[in-house]
Formats: structure tokens, C-alpha cells, sequence
């Protein structure tokens, strides 16, 4: 069915792609899956219909054969996850800015990975999982992963080859890295070349396989992997790491995805990119003001009371909370003034006398 992607994104037809950027933007923050008006339907749809028009030359195409240009398997399907449950469209530092260039590319390599093209091989996508405390979250960390998976040989750099020996013509395929396979159908017999799977479609192969991996190129090793993780993320986001995945001989390795889970902190609470903390303080604080050690993310802070304060008051501290864009969001302290339960007789003697 043929799909209005300009209808998608509320846009025009004749909108220009500063227009539709920014109405992509916008909806994409709306329906982010993990926000509370999230819609993962919904942001799909509208990531597809940004896909297609977000780019001048894709937009060209869709203008002329509508939606159907873009339906379909791309790049013979290799393109994104492998099917295996990757459900999250997440930034990679989404709060850092620059995340939506890289959203629109990691949606990039899903569409128009050049159909028909003698396919590379990609290795496989990981996805791991990541915890992190509160305070990470806010700040960003060097995260130390551990994977085993599949790697580039050291031995032989990847090539199977047995290090100082020769490669020499695949017997198979006499050196052409193609093999003429005879279909035969009701129509008749059709010849469609393959590449050949003795050489990968090479068209070399090793005189002697490399004895460390058997002449595969690849070994399963495990591997110690840093990853930094930007400050601002969020529980649910994912990030992505370019080649970290499974190696493949004679391709692109896949991609690594982190999800990052963040733990909860009883001290602190967030909100977008403000932080909110209650803070109990006392009847006479309360109504004679006080500075009140206590702390943020940052470590201790005294915060300063006004006399006077109610309990609900918000007291916000600029410039403590997450960080986003170039600077950062506030701390919000909610004060809760204690009143007390226990009293001295004389400490009743006084509150009677002063009646307040
Ligand atoms: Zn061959
Ligand atoms: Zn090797």
C-alpha cells in the first residue's frame, strides 16, 4: 500500500529539508519509545517516512514512484540486528547532541543498501547489557565489556593464510571467485553466477591454512572492550558501537549494541535533564532560615534556606542537574519541614508560650 510519508511527518510536500528535519525531530522526541508519550509503532513510521524524504536523492525517488520504491527487504536483509530481537531505536548519547545524525544513520544502513550489488560479507551484531550507577549515568564512564566473540586472526590478519606462504588460484573456481550454477525451472534452464563458496568469492585461497585459525580467518576469542559512555544517558538507551560485533573473513565486522540499565538511586530522581531530591529539614530551620549540608551529584552542597520555608518548597540550584547540550540542566531540592513527634516538657513549654 502505497504510504504519504510527508502526511507522516505533518509536512508539506513542498516542506524543505531544514522543514522536515526539524518535524522529524519532533516527533521522534515524541514518540521515543522510552519516553512516557512513546509510541514504537509510531516512531517507526515515522523514522521510515524520514528515511525516504529525509534525503534529497531518496526524496527524489519517492516523489516519482511513491512509497514502493522503499518497501521491501533492504540490502538483502543483513542490514540491522539480524532479526534477533533488537527492539530499541535509541541514541547513542542522545543527550550529548549529535545523536539524531547518528540515529539517522544507523536507519541509514537499514534502507537502500544497494540491491543486487555482489554482497560483502558482514559478521554478525552483538547486543550486551551494561549497568550503571545513577551518577554514571549523569557524568558518563569508561565501561570495561567482556565478549567472547568471533575476532580478525592475529596470527594470520585475518587472511587464513599460514604466515610466509602463498595464496594461489581457488581449483574450484579456477581463480574467478564466480561459479556458473545451472537452474533448471519450468521455463527452462537458467544460468546464474554465484560466488563461489570454496574462496568466499576471493577467487585465492591459502596454499597452506593458517594453523591458528584453519585457514577461516576469523578465531573466537575474548575480548576486553572499553566503551565510553557519554554523560546524560538514560535507562533503555542504546549505544552503538561501529565494528564491535562478530569479525567475518574478507568483510565488514558487525556492530556492537549496549544497553545500558541504570540502577536506581534513593537519593536522586531524574527528569529529564533536571534532578529532584527531598530534603527533610527542621521545624526551626524552617521558620529561622540555615545552611543544610547535604549533597548532589556532584558530591556535598550546602544549600541555603530561606526563613520562612514551607514544606513543598522547590529550592533549584542551576546549572547541577544532567548534562545536556553545553551546559546542564538544575538540581531541584523539595523540602519537607519536619515536625516533630517526641517533645521535652520543656521544649512544649516553649512552643505553648510562643503560639505560633
Ligand atoms: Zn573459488
Ligand atoms: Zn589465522
Amino acid at each position: 500500500m502505497a504510504k504519504d510519508f510527508y502526511n507522516t511527518l505533518g509536512v508539506s510536500k513542498s516542506a524543505s529539508q531544514d522543514e522536515i528535519k526539524a518535524a522529524f525531530r519532533k516527533l521522534a522526541h515524541q514518540y521515543h519509545p522510552d519516553k512516557p508519550t512513546g509510541n514504537e509503532a509510531k516512531f517507526k513510521e515515522i523514522n521510515e517516512a524520514y528515511q525516504a524524504v529525509g534525503d534529497p536523492e531518496k526524496r527524489k525517488k519517492y516523489d516519482q514512484f511513491g512509497s514502493a520504491a522503499f518497501d521491501g527487504s533492504p540490502g538483502g536483509g543483513q542490514g540491522f540486528g539480524g532479526g534477533q530481537g533488537f527492539g530499541g531505536f535509541d541514541f547513542s548519547g542522545f543527550q550529548g547532541g549529535g545523536g539524531f545524525e547518528d540515529l539517522g544513520e544507523m536507519f541509514g544502513s537499514m534502507f537502500g543498501g544497494g540491491g543486487g550489488r555482489h554482497a560483502a560479507p558482514r559478521g554478525s551484531d552483538i547486543q550486551v547489557d551494561a549497568d550503571l550507577t545513577f551518577k554514571d549515568s549523569i557524568f558518563g564512564v569508561d565501561k570495561e565489556l567482556h565478549l567472547s566473540k568471533f575476532d580478525a586472526c592475529e596470527k594470520c590478519e585475518g587472511k587464513g593464510a599460514e604466515p610466509g606462504t602463498k595464496m594461489k588460484d581457488c581449483d574450484d573456481c579456477g581463480g574467478k571467485g564466480v561459479k556458473i550454477v545451472n537452474q533448471r525451472t519450468i521455463l527452462g534452464t537458467f544460468q546464474t553466477k554465484a560466488a563461489c563458496g570454496t574462496c568466499r568469492g576471493e577467487g585465492k585461497v591459502p596454499s597452506t591454512n593458517c594453523k591458528a585459525c584453519h585457514g577461516d580467518g576469523i578465531v573466537r576469542a575474548k575480548k576486553t572492550l572499553t566503551v565510553h559512555i557519554p554523560s546524560g544517558v538514560e535507562n533503555g538507551n542504546t549505544l552503538r558501537v561501529r565494528g564491535g560485533g562478530e569479525a567475518v573473513r574478507g568483510g565488514q565486522s558487525g556492530d556492537l549494541f549496549v544497553r545500558l540499565h541504570v540502577k536506581n538511586d534513593t537519593r536522586f530522581e531524574r527528569e529529564g535533564s533536571t534532578i529532584y531530591s527531598s530534603l527533610n529539614i527542621g521545624f526551626t530551620q524552617a521558620a529561622l532560615g540555615a545552611t543544610v549540608e547535604t549533597e548532589i551529584t556532584d558530591g556535598a552542597w550546602k544549600l541555603e534556606i530561606e526563613p520562612g520555608t514551607q514544606s513543598g518548597t522547590e529550592i533549584r540550584v542551576r546549572g547541577k542537574g544532567v548534562p545536556a547540550g553545553n551546559g546542564r540542566g538544575d538540581h531541584v531540592f523539595v523540602i519537607q519541614v519536619v515536625t516533630p513527634t517526641k517533645l521535652s516538657r520543656e521544649q512544649r513549654k516553649t512552643l505553648e508560650d510562643l503560639n505560633l
